[in-house]
């Protein structure tokens, strides 16, 4: 079956994100936007991943737990996993690799940790939207220990994207789908970029507001509408 998806949408906890970005707001707009699955990929963290999980649990809405992780190449990755479990390991490795700045609300924005009832419960104070001293190959190779799936960000863009950083699609790194934008034209990008055409690909809003949500506009093909039939269908 098919599923409409979104797979890249940032909350209140990454600095460029609005702050209305909350796990309550995102779960009600995908879910008025008719969407099947979400995911929450803040960058280089996932601290507000538990809440959105937890304020879907009763509504149908499919959660997965994620990041939008920056590797030292400066290259942004979706690093989509199963459960909590996984990726909050993930952040704990990430966090050990960020360098020690001081985030600074004035110039950045807030990076707002909330609850499940939308109260931002803290403020995280680390420079998030940096580069980790992870490299590419590292983070695949720690996403697929976690059983995860990375799914490069953004591919048509020229900044923080694997092509417009490397240039290239490195053989040896397990990807299976690209992401591009929202205003990207496949048919376009492809021919430009023929030797792309064997991956699959898919289009993220890659959300800092909430009206930025997709609507039921991007679709994966599944066998069964659950995190399970997700990963399988990525993997
Ligand atoms: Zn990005
Ligand atoms: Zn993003």
């Amino acid at each position: 079956m098919k599923i409409a998806v979104d797979f890249h949408i940032h909350t209140g906890l990454s600095p460029c994100a609005d702050e209305d970005m909350t796990p309550n707001n995102i779960v009600n707009m995908s879910m008025l936007k008719g969407l099947d699955a979400i995911a929450i990929t803040d960058h280089n963290t996932a601290e507000n991943c538990k809440a959105c999980l937890d304020v879907a649990k009763s509504k149908g809405l499919i959660v997965v737990p994620g990041m939008e992780l920056q590797t030292k190449e400066e290259v942004h990755l979706i690093c989509l996993f199963k459960g909590i479990n996984e990726v909050l390991s993930f952040q704990q490795l990430v966090y050990d690799q960020l360098p020690e700045k001081e985030n600074d609300p004035k110039v950045f924005g807030k990076q707002l940790v909330f609850n499940e009832k939308d109260e931002a419960i803290r403020e995280n104070k680390r420079m998030l939207i940096i580069s980790t001293s992870l490299s590419l190959n590292e983070v695949f190779y720690e996403v697929e220990k976690r059983e995860g799936v990375i799914i490069p960000a953004h591919v048509d863009r020229g900044a923080y994207s694997l092509i417009g950083t490397l240039g290239f699609v490195p053989k040896q790194l397990e990807i299976k789908t690209l992401e591009i934008s929202r205003r990207c034209n496949l048919t376009t990008f492809l021919e430009k970029y023929k030797y792309l055409k064997r991956y699959k690909f898919i289009q993220s809003s890659d959300a800092h507001y909430l009206g930025d949500i997709l609507e039921r506009e991007n679709f994966i093909e599944v066998e069964e509408k659950t995190i399970e039939g997700i990963f399988r269908a990525l993997r």
